[in-house]
């Protein structure tokens, strides 16, 4: 073995793992071990011969875990960070974020996304679900050099990006040329990045209301001639639902339309679903559909908690995402966990809803899951990619843990963590977080860049975004930002 983590107490997801207990598959004094990033050995520390190992790293004190899973992401936007919350859900997109980030540049993008990256390593994120325009621009000058797992979904529009003066009611205009250039992008993607054990790309029409209907015909059936992933946000709320009847007739709605046209599906991934209703989503459960949920952005943008729960109880693969900076605050996975399950516990007024053992299973497995990669990832299995995190539960913040009767340390970091608690992060065997640094990566660099560019896109976007008169205009003249 190369690398052999031992002494810790294992939470594998793996109830299959030899010398574990119950559906997490814990260990109590466990190791974990891997040759060229495939974990090789999984079970008691008494049960492996350490001499065999090259490195050993001592777990004594920690909670080791497989990597967390962020299934939906949108990094860039981390440039603009605060720009764009308590605002209308119909002013959000169009009226309060878009007028400023009209005035990124695709440089100011790459360092929102090395912000998203630091915050994701930082918090024991192992994979991201990345969802861009040009998504191949953040691969390679931000998440390749970082050793990411990336599930790389190329944004598919037709829409276009200064939207501030369309009516909610009023159609949107679509410009096929543009969708049909990031079809081609997409393709592109799939041959410059097919091979590539970390990198998995994936289709990405935006949302049924930004792309005519043949198009995402076509999409999904080269999806399925290929085995390919279509990540989609679907019933996001009222804006999109009023584009949607605008567009296809009062009574029509998203996951109608979808069906109608045959394209639901295990192809399909669908971010939020928050403005379906409950059977549709048993609809769409049923026939296969994978489900990411963001319980802080849609609270923030919607005011609505997402259906993460009841999509589980319709038996429908779920994970969680942390959807964009400005709203919901930023990329933290762990804090993210905890937010699922405290929503989860008020939206259904039960206490037992979503509880620490669940919320855990959505940030791994279930994320794994939700994006196809659950094969390789998103539990310590002997056979899968060893994305390991490995977390101090010595840290004021979560101590103490106990192990008898019961571990503590479980809802200790559901409930009490904040990230601090990262120790060491490994992707596909290799270490990019020690000692709960980011190995290769200044940060203050990154952050006096990220200032100095934030400073700048602000600026110049000042009047227009004065001109789309969000609610923010008058918080800002009224001496509240
Ligand atoms: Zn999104």
């Amino acid at each position: 073995m190369d690398t052999l983590v031992t002494d810790t107490l294992l939470v594998t997801m793996d109830p299959g793992v030899p010398g574990s207990t119950g559906d997490l598959g814990i260990v109590d004094d466990g190791a974990v071990g891997w040759i060229d990033g495939e974990i090789t050995y999984v079970g008691p520390t008494a049960d492996v011969e350490t001499a065999d190992a090259d490195h050993i790293v001592n777990g004594d004190g920690c909670l080791t875990l497989p990597g967390l899973v962020n299934a939906h992401v949108h990094g860039r936007h981390s440039l603009l960070r605060g720009a764009a919350q308590d605002v209308p859900e119909i002013e959000w997109m169009t009226r309060a974020l878009g007028p400023i980030s009209d005035h990124m540049t695709a440089e100011d993008g790459i360092v929102g996304a090395k912000l998203t990256a630091i915050e994701a390593l930082l918090s024991g994120t192992t994979t991201l679900g990345e969802y861009a325009s040009e998504v191949a621009e953040l691969v390679s000058h931000v998440y390749q050099p970082l050793g990411l797992r990336i599930s790389a979904t190329e944004t598919i529009n037709a829409v276009p990006d200064d939207r501030a003066d369309i009516a909610p009611d009023e159609t949107y205009p679509f410009d096929r040329d543009a969708a049909a250039e990031s079809i081609t992008r997409s393709e592109t993607l799939f041959k410059r990045f097919g091979d590539d054990p970390l990198i998995r790309p994936a289709y990405g029409p935006q949302a049924l209301d930004m792309i005519p209907l043949d198009l995402l015909k076509s999409i999904t059936e080269q999806a399925r001639i290929h085995d390919r992933t279509v990540h989609m946000h679907v019933a996001q709320g009222d804006r999109e639902r009023r584009q949607i009847a605008a567009r296809y007739g009062t009574d029509s709605t998203t996951v109608a339309v979808l069906d109608d046209k045959g394209l639901l599906g295990d192809h399909l991934l669908a971010a939020h679903l928050h403005g379906a209703t409950p059977e549709e989503r048993e609809r769409i459960a049923e026939a296969g559909v994978r489900m990411v949920g963001c319980p802080s952005s849609i609270t923030a943008i919607d005011g609505v908690v997402p259906p993460i729960v009841e999509y589980h109880d319709h038996g429908g693969a779920v994970g969680l995402g942390t959807d964009q900076a400005p709203g919901p605050g930023g990329h933290n996975a762990l804090r993210e966990v905890r937010t699922a399950a405290m929503l989860a516990k008020a939206d259904r007024g039960d206490p037992t809803a979503l509880d620490a053992a669940g919320a855990i299973e959505l940030a791994t497995i279930g994320g794994a899951r939700a994006l196809g990669i659950a094969d390789s990832v998103g539990s310590l299995s002997p056979g899968k990619r060893a994305d390991v995190v490995i977390c101090d539960m010595e840290h004021a913040s979560v101590t103490p843990t106990v192990q008898t009767p019961f571990h503590t340390a479980i809802p200790n970091l559901v409930y009490a963590a904040s990230s601090n608690e990262v120790r060491d992060v490994f992707i596909d065997g290799v270490q990019r977080v020690s000692d709960g640094s980011i190995v290769g990566l200044d940060v203050n660099d990154v952050v006096n860049d990220a200032n100095k560019r934030a400073k700048r896109v602000f600026a110049d976007a000042e009047a227009d975004w004065r001109a789309a008169e969000s609610s923010l205009v008058t918080a800002v003249d009224t001496g509240r930002l």
